[in-house]
């Protein structure tokens, strides 16, 4: 059984990640979606928010759970018993930061492979962070993130002001 770990801070969940995450179903037996812990970023959701809002997303994909880790992601990778670890590439300006880390990864754990998943073409300028901007200013969210989480975000951001 070939199970993969696609991690990352999800705050929050957009249709580019979605997009990553359907794809991946359809390749590996498994999908672990892990909200990571990441002590240097400010997030607007909590880690249990985070992982509530993707599950309510990924219900209808059956081989995909949602899980959440203040582990090193290769000591997560391991209790999981994930081989693969999933990133998604949107541009070039992602390739350095992506390449280090998983050079790192298989230095620290040889027997995982980090897998690249191109963005799709749709979502190559999507990120959490342009979700957050867009919200601010009071911008239409349903080309950025799924609708099922579309209130919980703007309830979110007036709650911050
Ligand atoms: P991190 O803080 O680990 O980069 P993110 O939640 O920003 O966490 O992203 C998680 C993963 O999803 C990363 O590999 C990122 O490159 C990828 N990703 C983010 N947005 C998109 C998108 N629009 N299309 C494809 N992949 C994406």
């Amino acid at each position: 059984m070939k199970i993969a770990v696609y991690p990352g801070s999800f705050d929050p969940i957009t249709l580019g990640h979605l997009n990553i995450i359907r794809r991946a179903s359809a390749i590996f037996d498994r999908v672990n979606v892990c909200v990571m812990h990441n002590s240097e970023k400010i997030t607007l959701f909590n880690l249990q928010e985070r992982v509530e809002l993707i599950e309510r997303v990924v219900g209808r994909l059956k081989n995909v759970n949602v899980d959440t880790s203040e582990l090193l992601l290769v000591e997560y990778a391991k209790s999981v018993g994930a081989s693969v670890i999933i990133r998604g590439l949107r541009a070039v300006s992602d390739f350095e930061k992506e390449f280090q880390l998983a050079t790192i990864n298989k230095k620290m754990y040889p027997r995982v492979e980090t897998v690249f998943l191109a963005a799709s073409e749709k979502y190559t300028y999507l990120s959490s962070s342009v979700v957050k901007e867009m919200v601010r200013y009071g911008a239409d969210l349903s080309d950025f993130v799924p609708r099922e989480i579309i209130q919980d975000i703007i309830d979110k951001t007036k709650i911050g002001r």
